[in-house]
């Protein structure tokens, strides 16, 4: 029988109570791909490579929220929650075509942030994109990261009239992104939390950036090791079978 993703209530994060929250609503178990795996709760990496015990979450000036598509708090390919990890201020709320959380339109509007959505500056009218960030006086800078695959980032964008106001700060990928977990993206786009490692370093704050940057890196050597004793052992059950056909 393979073994369900169970939830282990240890919230510390608001992408964990995310996690929480979306499979309590699911009707059906959530099954992530390679769920043979046996993998840790929080972290949702194969237990053997869980990286829990190396967060070490801090404060930052900069503050984020993640707008998570659907299943995105669930899928251990997602790297928005590494944000969350780091800096436990991070909000997090899950996107809906239809409705918005009151709490967000309260946090948007609260005047101790100064909110910046993040997107490419391709996709908006020039007077509404900026390329610094204003630090004003006793405002904590806000980024809106839209986590979700390229296309239900762009979904986002376009149906959540709430945003359509806010200022965009453009993050352009100067470097390629080597977080090629995902099929669908390329070489251009880079995953949610590189480009918070970058906002990081945008606003001179270098410790939360490195700090962050190499969480990252833990964990994508982690979750590449992962993947790559899932394919030897599909590998090693696939030649296995043939043997038994053979036989
Ligand atoms: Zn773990």
């Amino acid at each position: 029988m393979e073994p369900e993703i169970e939830f282990t209530p240890s919230v510390d994060n608001a992408v964990l109570g995310l996690r929480e929250k979306r499979l309590a609503q699911s009707t059906r178990s959530y099954k992530a791909r390679g769920c043979r795996v046996i993998r840790c709760t929080r972290c949702l990496l194969p237990k053997i490579h869980c990286l829990c015990s190396s967060i070490s979450p801090m404060t930052s000036d900069s503050r984020f929220c993640l707008l998570m598509y659907d299943t995105e708090p669930l899928k251990p390919s997602n790297t928005g929650r590494l944000i969350a990890d780091i800096l436990p201020e991070t909000t997090a709320f899950i996107w809906s075509r239809t409705t918005v959380d009151p709490q967000l339109l309260t946090l948007l509007s609260d005047n101790s942030y100064q909110p910046y959505l993040i997107f490419p500056a391709s996709y908006a009218l020039p007077g509404r994109v900026t390329k610094t960030v204003d630090k004003q006086l006793g405002k904590h800078p806000l980024f809106i990261m839209l986590d979700g695959t390229w296309a239900e980032a762009r979904k986002m964008f376009r149906k959540s009239p709430y945003l359509d106001n806010l200022p965009i700060l453009a993050i352009e990928a100067d470097e390629s992104s080597d977080y090629l977990l995902r099929e669908a993206s390329t070489k251009e786009q880079l995953c949610t939390v590189e480009v918070a490692i970058k906002l990081l370093a945008q606003v001179n704050e270098i410790t939360a950036s490195e700090q962050l940057n190499s969480y990252f890196v833990n964990f994508k050597q982690r979750y590449l090791a992962g993947k790559a004793n899932r394919s030897l052992e599909s590998l090693i059950a696939h030649s296995a079978e043939n043997c038994t056909a053979k036989l």
